[in-house]
């Protein structure tokens, strides 16, 4: 967004708690590495130079990424300044750190989707002898106990989580919620060049029927590995991990709850799969290529144990640690101006939220399914800048008249 604004010639500053970049550098884990491959986080007039498209970055890579791309820009960051908050104005918005106030006529919230993580209420019932950790604050096995993890999700990050702690020899149980299965590679490319070939990457916020629906399907179940093969729950039974349902609630007593709805879970996300590739056939045969390419095949149905468990007792002790890696959600605590919905969520057309002069970046779906990629960055900022430069210019008219 700042490389846009200073397109349009719009004076702006980035105001940023700590240093670029973060979220990275303080709310991942160690092994992360970026399930979107090399090539595909293109931001406005950078992009990925070295000799390995096709691979993942680390953790380290995609710091140094964005770092690189902020003094590329030149943005004018203000690292170490966080702001307290934000409230309307006669003549705009009145920004306050804890660095120093701000005025200024439009302000992005650009804050990131992923502040918070989203911890169910009953897991303040679990006993205190066991460690609560979430996707957020998990860094590596080393930091847990010996002894069985229970993960919690299982998406990109609970499965990548259960994988490493699996293999570094504590036993895992993995609750499974919602979730969608994904091929690495597809009919020999990267599934995310598919995606984005084929347009389902791009799909707008206002083509797709039901965009509240959209907005809560989970991420792929999706990991960038050096052998670029595929992390599945298949993958993870083969490495010893238990599956069992969704956690549905812990008892006053300490004892875990899970849905019996694990076999549907998996059919579901089976499901899902299919269709996703369906429509990359579809249009593999529409663009010609299907000599090119070779012929579609899928993955064998999830394998789900014949009778999991539907409860753990988890005061005796198997389980040393729970991993929350059931999603994320933004923070907003300190914007006072009138724009949450019933459920806490920005109000916001695309990005242009209902008061004027103010926009949203990286928010789930927000323009496009890719919105919170690193890669939906550039389309949305393009727009939404230009939106925020036309609003300026009228304002600036109606001033002047
Ligand atoms: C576990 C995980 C894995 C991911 N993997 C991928 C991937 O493989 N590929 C991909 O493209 N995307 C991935 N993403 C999504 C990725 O986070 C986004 O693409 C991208 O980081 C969003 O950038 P952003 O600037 O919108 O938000 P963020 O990166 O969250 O940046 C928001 C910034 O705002 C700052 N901030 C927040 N509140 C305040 C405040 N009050 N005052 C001052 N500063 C504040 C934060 O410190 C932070 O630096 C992943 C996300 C997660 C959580």
């Amino acid at each position: 967004m700042s490389r846009c604004l200073a397109d349009w010639a719009i004076d702006h500053v980035v105001l940023e708690r700590g240093e670029v970049a973060h979220s990275w550098r303080s709310e991942r884990w160690d092994s992360l590495t970026l399930l979107t491959p090399n090539w595909q986080s293109r931001l406005p007039g950078f992009r990925y130079q070295g000799g390995d498209p096709d691979g993942y970055r680390t953790l380290a890579e995609v710091i140094a990424f964005i770092a690189d791309y902020a003094k590329a820009i030149g943005a004018p960051v203000q690292t170490h300044t966080t702001v307290t908050s934000v409230a309307r104005t006669d003549s705009g918005y009145m920004v306050r750190t804890d660095r120093g106030d701000w005025r200024c006529r439009a302000v992005v919230l650009a804050s990131g989707a992923c502040n918070i993580a989203d911890v169910p209420a009953f897991a303040a019932r679990l006993p205190p002898s066991i460690a609560q950790l979430t996707a957020q604050n998990y860094r590596n096995p080393q930091q847990l106990a010996d002894g069985g993890v229970l993960v919690v999700g299982a998406s990109a990050s609970g499965t990548q989580i259960a994988h490493e702690i699996q293999r570094s020899g504590r036993p895992v149980t993995l609750s499974v919620g919602e979730h969608i299965r994904a091929p690495r590679l597809y009919r020999g490319k990267d599934l995310e060049w598919w995606m984005d070939a084929a347009g389902v990457l791009g799909e707008r916020y206002d083509e797709v029927d039901d965009i509240k629906r959209a907005r809560r399907v989970p991420s792929l179940q999706l990991a960038g590995t050096a052998d670029r093969s595929t992390l599945d729950l298949n993958v993870l039974t083969a490495t010893g991990v238990e599956l069992v349902g969704r956690l549905a609630g812990v008892t006053e007593d300490g004892k875990a709850q899970f849905a019996g709805s694990l076999r549907n879970m998996c059919a579901l996300s089976d499901l899902k799969m299919g269709r996703l590739l369906d429509l990359i056939d579809e249009w593999a045969r529409a663009q010609g290529l299907d000599g090119e390419v070779p012929p579609p095949e899928r993955l064998p149905p999830t394998r789900v144990p014949e009778a999991p468990a539907l409860g753990m007792n988890l005061a005796p002790g198997a389980i040393k640690t729970i991993v929350w890696a059931t999603g994320y959600r933004p923070d907003y605590s300190w914007l006072e101006v009138p724009v949450f919905d019933h459920k806490g969520m920005i109000r916001h057309d695309g990005g242009v939220v209902c008061e004027a002069g103010l926009y949203l970046m990286g928010a789930v779906f927000m323009r496009r399914r890719k919105s919170t990629l690193i890669d939906g960055a550039g389309d949305d900022a393009r727009e939404l800048s230009a939106h925020l430069a036309a609003y300026l210019d009228g304002n600036r008219a109606r001033r002047t008249a």
